[in-house]
């Protein structure tokens, strides 16, 4: 890829445009990458073999970010110092570090920081490098999932938070950050945010961390926290956001696709929103919608094939063939679930039992012998004193619902 300027002043124009991580050809999303650049300013050819430029996704237009039109600047003051006509430069093995994190040697780019739109225009820090994306392979998370002491919650595709509980009990964390996949399917934090992590953490964290791969921009976690669109949403509907990232990650990785009844699950996801006064009806009609959502939503005959698929023949349960939704769930879940040894498999999963005993309650044959036993089971699952109190009964459903779909999301990646 070749820049041309007819004269230095020419240069100088394009220096002092900010260029954004949004194409100002086509409105498309830029990431940064590394190119192989020839910059001629002038009479001078300036050739850079990985200089980082921004490419556009949708139509492939090239711009200069500005750490990099720094590197230029400087580049032809030395060939003009130096009487050069060509000049070739290589990329140096120099890796400046920010003050953050010095004690644990993290393997970040600092020219990200710089180049990428936005994350040295940081009002909210005054050290610099706050916003210094430091990328690990996906396993950290998964690794913290399954330690109680932790904390991971994705609230969308891509994008979550990870925290460290307070075992002093006065605060809900000790410490709570942000972080993101890139489309590399990387985990990404930044640099600051890693800082205000305990140094066990920070160890453990080492041992995933993987060099810069440059990609940030088109991910969730930078538009969110660059531009501020998106924000955490409530509990219920994070659960329908984990589902849906379920059903994605298997189509994407085996090809299958698990849902059903999409149209009536949007139906009834209307029906799905935070109780006022957690009557029994009230409480009753989000239930039989997560029913409707999280059990028949599922398609039965496809997850036998993806059963199929995760279990060799001999590993197969005798009766997989007549198994309906939750069964197949939990049998997916226990392969996904591998690593994760100290996982609670029936507490995780109790959830959508609830459901399904609260689907028994509303078919109106049921006699009140069964009414009362299916509520006692109800109760005891969830550890509820009484089946009167909805609002405890409602709060714990959603509680490991969300624990549920925050594993197969996060897993199923
Ligand atoms: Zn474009």
């Amino acid at each position: 890829m070749e820049f041309a300027f007819a004269s230095y002043d020419e240069f100088l124009e394009e220096y002092k445009i900010y260029r954004l991580d949004e194409c100002r050809k086509c409105k498309g999303r830029c990431e940064l990458v590394e190119n192989d650049i020839t910059c001629i300013i002038e009479n001078r050819s300036l050739h850079f073999n990985t200089l980082l430029v921004l490419r556009c996704k949708k139509c492939g237009a090239i711009y200069l970010p500005e750490y990099s039109k720094q590197m230029i600047n400087y580049a032809y003051k030395t060939a003009v110092k130096k009487n050069q006509i060509i000049g070739v430069f290589h990329s140096k093995e120099y890796k400046k570090k920010f003050d953050y994190c010095k004690d644990t040697d993290f393997d970040y780019d600092y020219k990200d920081y710089y180049n990428i739109p936005g994350l040295r225009y940081d009002d909210e820090h005054s050290v610099e490098g706050f916003l210094t994306p430091v990328y690990f392979e996906k396993g950290a998370l998964v690794y913290f999932l399954a330690v109680p002491e932790y904390e991971v919650q994705i609230f969308s595709d891509s994008y979550g938070y990870f925290a460290h509980k307070d075992s002093s009990g006065m605060y809900q964390y000790d410490w709570n950050v942000p972080f993101g996949f890139n489309t590399n399917g990387k985990l990404v934090m930044w640099l600051g945010d890693i800082s205000y992590m305990d140094d066990k953490t920070r160890a453990i964290l080492k041992g995933f961390n993987v060099s810069s791969d440059h990609l940030l921009i088109d991910s969730e976690f930078y538009q969110a926290q660059m531009k501020c669109i998106f924000s955490e949403p409530i509990t219920e509907y994070k659960i329908l956001l984990n589902k849906k990232t379920f059903i994605a990650n298997i189509n994407e990785k085996y090809s299958i696709d698990i849902s059903h009844l999409t149209d009536e699950c949007q139906q009834q996801e209307k029906k799905v929103k935070r109780p006022v006064v957690y009557s029994e009806t009230e409480v009753t009609e989000v239930i039989n919608a997560y029913d409707k959502i999280l059990i028949e939503g599922f398609d039965v005959s496809k997850m036998k094939e993806l059963y199929e698929v995760m279990y060799s023949s001999n590993e197969r349960d005798k009766s997989y063939t007549s198994w309906k939704s939750i069964k197949l769930i939990e049998a997916i879940l226990n392969k996904l679930a591998i690593s994760i040894h100290n996982m609670d498999i029936a507490s995780v999963m109790s959830p959508l039992y609830v459901l399904h005993d609260y689907r028994n309650l509303l078919d109106h044959l049921l006699s009140i012998d069964k009414i009362s036993e299916k509520k006692e089971h109800i109760i005891n699952t969830l550890g509820v004193q009484n089946f009167d109190d909805q609002k405890t009964i409602y709060n714990e459903e959603i509680k490991r619902l969300n624990i549920l779909f925050n594993y197969l999301a996060i897993l199923s990646r």
